[in-house]
């Protein structure tokens, strides 16, 4: 018999309910929410995650790109344990930083990593990234694209900021917005700002949030000749693409930026940042010349960097050469069966017709169509996007919002977490 999404996560509920009394929303990320409430879970085991009500879920979220290796790798476990023998929060300098720091940009310095400080989080590295673009060139105007993230104060909406659901909580920077991937549309904005003021572009190489869309070659180096010619910088996001490429998705592309920022796996897991780049310009962090700031309590905290020399050395070329074509069935598989059921958007005449009864995220498919036969959907649309190991499954029509909603619900009913 059919338990609803109720019934069938009775302590989630509770969990969600009781948090209430403490967190605003139930818990501290905004994007983990979904209606009515979200799973608890009580453990991770490799691709598994056992929610709190003891189901157990094939993991394909992987922590929003960030858990390459899975919830429990016995080397990465191993890491964090020996850097945990040695104590932690010597308000000092460790010997793990420099390890992490010289891979790092012995690895991604194709892509024009030459110098690298830590942070906490991809969202300071950004800020960080952006901050530094203002110090050096004394300018003070950022380029930044539709559907661009860059961390919880950087969020760009598809359409600019006109009271969207939830509301972007920016920091206050002088942003110029341009279309993404649209070279004809974005050449011509830095003509109408004033002369010498563009201070940077920021951009991802394949927007994550926004839909893993992979920026064009020709858009990337068209970005790259207008920072050079307008002498701002090119701060590229590699936060999340960096995964794509053994040296991060610029290389691929065949483009040095003048900023690079990175984060997610690079810590093994564990929380992290960083930003880097050209070293004169970075250079300018060494206290000796006293030029630019960056101090942070947990930069260089011992399990970060731990754990990501580890990630670094299991996370090796060949590895990423295997994700990223595992990506790349996963992608043309659901692609083919997106066909098959009419619905890729190429395999329809448009426009439809069709309505489909729906299922609610309260009560779980079945039970619903029963109780509200007058309840409605358009067909949707649904297609794959992505590159390599970055994929995204996605709905268009007018009710996309609801079908993402109904997919993500029954993707969990089968034991699948997306
Ligand atoms: N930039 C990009 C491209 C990201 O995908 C993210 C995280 N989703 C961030 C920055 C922010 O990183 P963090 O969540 O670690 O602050």
């Amino acid at each position: 018999s059919h338990r609803t999404y109720l019934e069938r996560n009775p302590k989630s509920q509770t969990a969600y309910q009781d948090s209430f009394a403490y967190l605003p929303g139930g818990n501290t990320r905004t994007v983990i929410h979904a209606d009515p409430f979200p799973l608890t879970f009580a453990k991770g085991e490799g691709s598994t995650l056992i929610s709190v009500d003891g189901h157990r879920y094939l993991d394909l979220l992987g922590e929003f790109s960030a858990g390459i290796f899975g919830h429990s790798d016995p080397r990465i476990a191993n890491s964090i344990n020996e850097a945990m023998t040695g104590g932690w929060n010597y308000g000092g300098t460790c010997t793990y930083e420099k390890e992490l720091a010289k891979k790092a940009c012995e690895r991604f310095g194709p892509s024009g990593l030459e110098l690298v400080r830590f942070t906490n989080s991809g969202t300071e590295a950004n800020t960080m990234a952006i901050a530094t673009a203002l110090n050096i060139t004394g300018r003070k105007k950022i380029l930044v694209f539709s559907s661009g993230y860059h961390g919880g104060t950087l969020v760009f909406p598809l359409s600019v900021m006109k009271g969207e659901m939830v509301a972007p909580m920016n920091l206050p920077h002088d942003f110029v917005y341009a279309p993404y991937n649209n070279i004809r549309e974005t050449r011509e904005i830095p003509d109408h700002l004033p002369p010498d003021s563009l201070a940077a572009i920021l951009v991802e190489p394949i927007q994550g949030s926004g839909g893993c869309r992979p920026a064009g070659r020709r858009f990337l180096h068209f970005l790259r000749t207008e920072a050079h010619e307008r002498k701002a910088l090119l701060i590229m996001d590699e936060v999340m693409s960096s995964r794509l490429g053994y040296s991060g998705c610029s290389a691929e592309m065949n483009i040095r930026a003048d900023l690079m920022t990175l984060g997610k796996y690079l810590g093994g897991g564990m929380t992290i940042g960083a930003f880097g780049g050209r070293k004169d310009i970075m250079e300018l962090f060494d206290p000796t010349k006293s030029k630019l700031f960056h101090p942070g309590t947990y930069n260089n905290n011992v399990f970060s960097m731990a754990a990501g020399i580890t990630g670094l050395d299991i996370y090796n070329a060949s590895e990423v050469h295997r994700l990223n074509n595992l990506g790349e069935e996963l992608k043309e598989d659901i692609q083919a069966i997106l066909m098959h059921h009419g619905l890729y958007p190429d395999s329809y005449p448009s426009p439809r017709v069709g309505l489909v009864e729906i299922d609610s995220l309260q009560t779980g498919t079945k039970a619903y169509i029963e109780d509200h036969p007058d309840k409605l959907l358009q067909l949707p649309s649904m297609f794959v996007t992505g590159r390599g190991s970055m994929i995204n499954v996605r709905f268009s029509g007018p009710d996309a919002s609801q079908w993402q909603a109904l997919f993500y619900h029954h993707m969990l009913e089968r034991n699948i977490n997306i």
